[in-house]
């Protein structure tokens, strides 16, 4: 695993419980309320991935499916100007994706996989993993055939994962009421949305909530090699930070 890296979150607190960042070649989930920073990680990841290795970064491109419409180049822009590249060249680095439901969602994966044997792209960015699929299948009558397209859709991402040596980063939303199953609710008792599926997807999970001020609060759920941990961190202008 010689040619694995580690992708910095631009906060030196939650880097520090994430044994450095994301990890390549592997599935990252953060999960929270509204307005927690997940979408501005996911635009931050997007700026830093690019720097060198030496510097947190991947040394390389992105890819990024939207599927609530929040990606913001401006977003990019101002993030670049943090991290001293250039703006432009920051936006170019990164395809984007609109995905309009579910299966376009899956679709878009097998679209990418055509870039992603260039060997260029270092990030994935899901934003986020569960809203189409929750639009699309609606009640109990539906779940099973959501669970398994929504499997399906999670076999993909790692075969992407260690196939190219990418960073695979989705957020997802937090279940408001985990009620009796609470097997894979994390020691907050809140657990991602998209049952046990998605609760074995991920390698390394990280729970977001709101903290005093204007502070954010992440914290590890599931790891292999990190503590569980807490760190504090902010959004700014140039996106996240401690
Ligand atoms: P989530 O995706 O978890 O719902 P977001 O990543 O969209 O949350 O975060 C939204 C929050 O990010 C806003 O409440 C605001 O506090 C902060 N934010 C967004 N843009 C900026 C910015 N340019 N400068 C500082 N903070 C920002
Ligand atoms: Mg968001």
């Amino acid at each position: 695993r010689k040619s694995c890296f580690r992708l910095s979150t631009g906060s030196k607190q939650w880097d520090a419980i994430l044994n450095g960042g994301f990890e390549s070649r592997s599935i990252s989930e953060v999960y929270g309320e509204f307005r927690c920073g997940k979408t501005q990680l996911a635009h931050t990841l997007s700026v830093v991935a690019q720097l060198p290795r030496e510097e947190g970064g991947g040394g390389g491109k992105v890819a990024w499916i939207d599927t609530e419409g929040t990606f913001r180049p401006e977003r990019i822009v101002q993030i670049a100007e943090r991290f001293k590249i250039d703006p432009e060249v920051a936006n170019e680095n990164i395809i984007q994706c609109r995905a309009g439901n579910s299966e376009h969602q899956g679709s878009l994966i097998l679209e990418l996989s055509q870039y992603f044997v260039t060997g260029e792209y270092r990030l994935l960015v899901i934003d986020s993993l569960m809203a189409l699929y929750r639009i699309d299948f609606i009640g109990r009558g539906e779940l099973a055939e959501r669970q398994q397209k929504l499997g399906g859709f999670l076999d993909k991402l790692h075969k992407i994962a260690e196939e190219f040596n990418i960073v695979v980063f989705y957020t997802n939303q937090v279940q408001s009421d985990p009620g009796a199953n609470a097997l894979f609710a994390g020691a907050d008792g809140r657990k991602p949305v998209g049952g046990h599926v998605v609760a074995h997807a991920s390698t390394t999970r990280v729970l977001l909530r709101k903290g005093r001020g204007e502070e954010r609060v992440a914290k590890i759920q599931d790891s292999p090699d990190c503590p569980e941990g807490e760190a504090t961190y902010i959004i700014t202008t140039g996106g996240i930070n401690d």
